[in-house]
């Protein structure tokens, strides 16, 4: 699958230029999105992990310890992609935290290396459904 991130043209949802930071983090369209992400974060005392570089590259993810953390950060990116990729289908947008809320309990239900992650588990006590 590939990332349809077309450099040097303007969001479809606010005309601004768009570049790999407007995709995963400026746009206005994504701020409540992020706010309760922080949230989230704040909650479960990982913050400050999650930058565009990290959305993008995984964090340490030659270190097997932070395999369910990279597994997050791939449900957030990945839920960032299909929210774009769904609205651009439809005319409306798409609640991108539901998106995600969604993806995030379906994906690590099914996987059985995350069943015991302490991390996911905290991280999902802390998503208000
Ligand atoms: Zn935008």
């Amino acid at each position: 699958m590939k990332w349809r991130i077309a450099i040097n043209s303007q969001c479809n949802f606010c005309g601004q230029d768009e570049d790999y930071l407007h995709y995963f983090m400026s746009c206005p369209y994504l701020k409540e999105f992020w706010v309760k992400i922080q949230q989230i974060l704040k909650k479960s005392n990982i913050e400050n992990f999650v930058t565009l570089k990290h959305i993008v590259f995984g964090y340490r993810i030659f270190d097997k310890d932070y395999f369910d953390f990279n597994y997050f950060l791939t449900i957030l990116g990945f839920s960032i992609y299909k929210a774009y990729y769904v609205s651009q289908q439809k005319t409306k947008q798409v609640n991108i935290y539901s998106l995600f809320v969604r993806e995030y309990i379906t994906r690590i239900s099914q996987v059985q290396k995350l069943q015991n992650s302490k991390l996911l588990a905290k991280i999902r006590e802390n998503i208000e459904m």
